[in-house]
């Protein structure tokens, strides 16, 4: 895969440039940032050194959910049974599912290109950059040619993250798989090993399988999703076995031993067990792209985890350099980078101290069920005084039409009805949780919700009914329901 990004023409003399913002990394944070700052009139510059769009086009949302979606149409006629549908010779063309993988990534790519960024106002030069003092960097072109001198006023560092590799006894002689390059895998593994249940790991091992890949997924912790709700932890394990995974919690892998072919090879797990694998993939978190970038030269700090430090204005240690996305250590999803990517170059080019949202940011893991959440957890709730409002999905009409009622929706509800947090479990999560963003940002009652139509039958139903449960306990309870409840008996007796 090449990006059809424009490369700046190498020049024959060094260039030195002199820009008002110069913008490090061409990823989600990089590009918002690069756009909002060209719109405000600035003389803008945005550097990539590898491909514009950076890992959610090339190698992270966009591939994942194009294969997500290729897994749930297998699943679906798997299980079409259920619903009286047989299909009786569904086959997986691997190919196929990759062509479909590469064909959203390239209908979506030109959104993210240098063209694009150009139109927008920005310059763009592909090459790498590092900072060789607190307002000056180097850029070596990506197509070669004599380095680049810019002088910058502001920066933003947007470099992103990668794949953190395990140092396990014996991984060094195994071509280990991870989100980096699993999409360039021309054939299906008939088994595939996964290190690591979190978000990527839990949504990589369970597309796999639905494609018909046997996979063994190893997850140190108890369970797995463990930063998610423990009971949306075990509806998504159930889902997984359902599927075919072997999925071993708290288990470690003590060493790998690497077959001649440097990709199959055996695990051998804390358990005991030898598990034999014919690619081996891990997730087990990401490392900050640092590396290289001169941050010494700029005076720019590392927190104790290794990304680069920030304040709640998104500024690091040098007050003219401003960080965004991955790298900046802020929670990893592409809508984060974006938002903060504009709130980094609209504090860096118009002098604000805007700061960090981070009240209302929604996550999902797009397992099947999908896992969804915004706010405060349902398991905190007792600790802010808050209680919770459930609705099983076995009671939402549209999950039982769907045969898919393995989930739930619950609300957490403050003292005064307001809504705090929500975490949504079930097919299309991820699209009711933009409902519970906007209620728990705008610190929205449950009353609202309850005098605001919700379609039928739909999922959302579920959380338009939490809202009501929520109001008619409030009003059993309350003094309003005895003021209720004293009217209804008053209009019994004069209406006989
Ligand atoms: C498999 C997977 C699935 C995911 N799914 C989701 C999802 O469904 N939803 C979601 O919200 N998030 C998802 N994410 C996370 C999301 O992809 C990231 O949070 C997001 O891409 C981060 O954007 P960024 O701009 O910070 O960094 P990146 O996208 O990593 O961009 C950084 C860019 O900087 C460039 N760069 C690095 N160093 C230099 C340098 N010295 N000079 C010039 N350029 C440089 C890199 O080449 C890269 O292009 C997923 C991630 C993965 C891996």
């Amino acid at each position: 895969m090449t990006s059809r990004a424009t490369v700046d023409p190498p020049t024959q003399d060094a260039e030195s440039i002199d820009v008002d913002l110069l913008v490090i990394g061409a990823g989600t944070a990089g590009l918002v940032a690069a756009k909002t700052a060209a719109g405000f009139g600035a003389r803008t510059l945005l550097v990539e050194a590898h491909r514009m769009g950076g890992d959610c086009l090339w190698t992270g949302c966009v591939p994942s959910k194009s294969l997500i979606a290729a897994a749930e149409t297998a699943a679906r006629a798997r299980d079409g049974h259920r619903l009286g549908v047989h299909v009786d010779s569904m086959r997986v063309d691997f190919a196929g599912v990759m062509r479909h993988v590469h064909a959203a990534i390239h209908e979506i790519e030109p959104v993210d290109s240098a063209e694009a960024v150009e139109a927008a106002g920005a310059r763009v030069i592909m090459g790498r950059a590092h900072f060789t003092g607190p307002r000056t960097a180097t850029i070596a072109p990506s197509g070669g040619g004599p380095h680049r001198e810019v002088r910058f006023r502001q920066a933003i560092i947007a470099t992103g993250s990668a794949p953190e590799v395990p140092r396990l006894p014996g991984i060094e002689q195994l071509a280990v798989l991870s989100s980096d390059d699993v999409w360039e895998l021309t054939e299906q593994p008939a088994r595939l090993a996964v290190l690591g249940a979190g978000a990527i790991g839990s949504e990589l091992s369970q597309a796999f399988a639905r494609l018909g890949t046997h996979v063994t997924l190893v997850q140190r912790n108890a369970r797995v999703l463990p930063k998610e709700d423990a009971d949306a932890s075990a509806l998504v394990a159930a889902a997984m076995s359902h599927d075919g995974i072997d999925v071993r919690v708290s288990t470690t892998v003590e060493r790998v031993e690497a077959a001649a072919d440097s990709q199959a090879g055996i695990l051998h797990l804390s358990s005991g067990d030898a598990v034999p694998f014919d690619r081996l993939l891990v997730a087990l978190g990401r490392r900050p792209r640092t590396t290289g970038l001169g941050l010494e030269a700029a005076g720019i700090r590392l927190d104790d985890r290794g990304y680069v430090a920030v304040n709640g204005a998104l500024r690091t240690s040098n007050p003219r350099i401003w960080s965004a996305g991955d790298v900046s250590g802020l929670p990893q999803f592409t809508h984060i980078a974006g938002v903060n990517g504009s709130l980094a170059a609209t504090n860096a080019i118009l002098g604000l101290r805007r700061r960090v949202d981070a009240a209302a940011v929604p996550r999902v893991t797009f397992t099947h069920p999908e896992v969804a959440a915004v706010g405060l957890a349902p398991a905190d709730a007792a600790d802010h005084a808050c209680s919770v409002s459930e609705i099983q999905h076995s009671h939402t009409d549209r999950a039982i039409a769907d045969d898919d009622t393995a989930g739930f929706t619950r609300l957490v509800i403050d003292a005064k009805g307001r809504v705090r947090g929500a975490v949504i479990v079930g097919p299309r999560a991820g699209e009711s949780i933009g409902e519970a963003a906007l209620v728990v940002r705008q610190g929205i009652r449950t009353s609202a919700i309850a005098s605001t139509t919700h379609p039928y039958p739909t999922y959302s139903d579920a959380l338009w009914n939490a809202a009501i449960a929520d109001v008619r306990t409030r009003l059993r309870s309350g003094g309003l329901g005895a003021v209720i409840r004293m009217l209804a008996r008053w209009r019994r007796v004069t209406t006989r």
